[in-house]
């Protein structure tokens, strides 16, 4: 037996503050605990679905059925100096906040894309999370990850990065499975500007996204040679709403929740912004969030 709850509001628990509640919903703080919630899940026939940051989701507004695993207390990170690179561990649900402590206590490059990027490590695995500034390198998870460690029919595995298939805003080769730790490594080369861009790049976020309103990032992937934001900007969707759903003032990429959003409202919004772009501009925009419980 392990201790459950049930009927837990995921909107708690997303950056958009919406979705439904879970069916059962646990949060291990370490390997035997996940190992038993699995195993119960199994007995009971129960669906298990991941939640880590909840910074790039939308959660049905019927919730999810089965049991939802948060990971945000499966926490930790150590590194070390080792052959002239620093060498980070970190369980799943440790910040990205503390992943970039510590390259920026040497002073190092991973430290400036990871400036500002909400959410768990195991999630910046999943998305490949990572910024489009082509100028900052590295600046997508896959330039820094050197291992997963995978929860797999009740084994541990480490799967190397060679193994992950990063593509853009992706990865899968740890599927099926658990993201319990992942291990990076940089070289050991201080750049004493670091501290400053880092600086910067908070600043950029917060002039640029709407962090005073609850959302979930940006909603579209980039189609090839295009801005998804530019995009719907341009085809003068800005302020757009539906119910409490809407496409942020500031930034034409981020669905904004004004109040009390439902997913159907952000799901409609979804649809509009997409039809529109089609007929106006010609070009498909598929999206980034994960979707839970629809
Ligand atoms: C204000 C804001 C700004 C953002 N800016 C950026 C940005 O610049 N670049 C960018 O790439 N993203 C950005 N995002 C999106 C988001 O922060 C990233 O995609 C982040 O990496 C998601 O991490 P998470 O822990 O919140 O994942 P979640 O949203 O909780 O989950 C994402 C997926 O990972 C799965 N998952 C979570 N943990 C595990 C695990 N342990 N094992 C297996 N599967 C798991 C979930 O089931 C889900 O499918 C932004 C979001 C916000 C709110």
């Amino acid at each position: 037996m392990f201790d459950f709850q049930e009927n837990v509001p995921l909107k708690n628990y997303t950056s958009l503050k919406i979705g439904g509640p879970a069916e059962f919903f646990y949060q291990p703080t370490n390997i035997e605990q996940l190992k038993t919630a699995i195993v119960w899940a199994k007995l009971h026939s129960h669906k298990i679905t991941l939640l880590g940051g909840g910074t790039n989701t939308l959660v049905s507004d019927e919730g999810v059925k089965g049991l939802v695993i948060c990971m945000r207390k499966f926490a930790g990170i150590e590194s070390k100096l080792e052959n002239e690179n620093l060498r980070i561990t970190a369980l799943a649900g440790t910040p990205k906040s503390l992943l970039l402590k510590e390259f920026l206590k040497y002073k190092l490059a991973p430290a400036e894309f990871l400036a500002g990027l909400p959410g768990d490590v195991a999630g910046g695995v999943v998305m490949n999370a990572g910024i489009g500034e082509v100028t900052i390198r590295p600046r997508e998870f896959c330039e820094i990850v050197d291992w997963v460690e995978v929860l797999r029919d009740g084994q541990l595995v480490v799967l190397q990065k060679k193994d992950l298939e990063f593509t853009y805003r992706k990865s899968k080769g740890w599927q099926p499975g658990i993201i319990t730790r992942a291990g990076f490594t940089w070289p050991n080369l201080e750049d004493v500007q670091v501290v400053e861009r880092v600086k910067n790049l908070n600043r950029a976020r917060l002039t640029k996204q709407p962090l005073e309103l609850p959302n979930a990032g940006s909603v579209f992937i980039n189609p090839p040679g295009y801005k998804s934001g530019k995009l719907i900007e341009e085809c003068g969707l800005k302020g757009y709403r539906i119910g409490d759903a809407m496409i942020s003032e500031k930034h034409a990429n981020f669905i904004v929740n004004v109040g009390h959003a439902k997913a159907t409202d952000v799901l409609q919004l979804i649809k509009h912004t997409q039809d529109t772009v089609l007929e106006m501009k010609g070009v498909s925009l598929h999206p980034e969030w994960i979707l839970l419980g629809f």
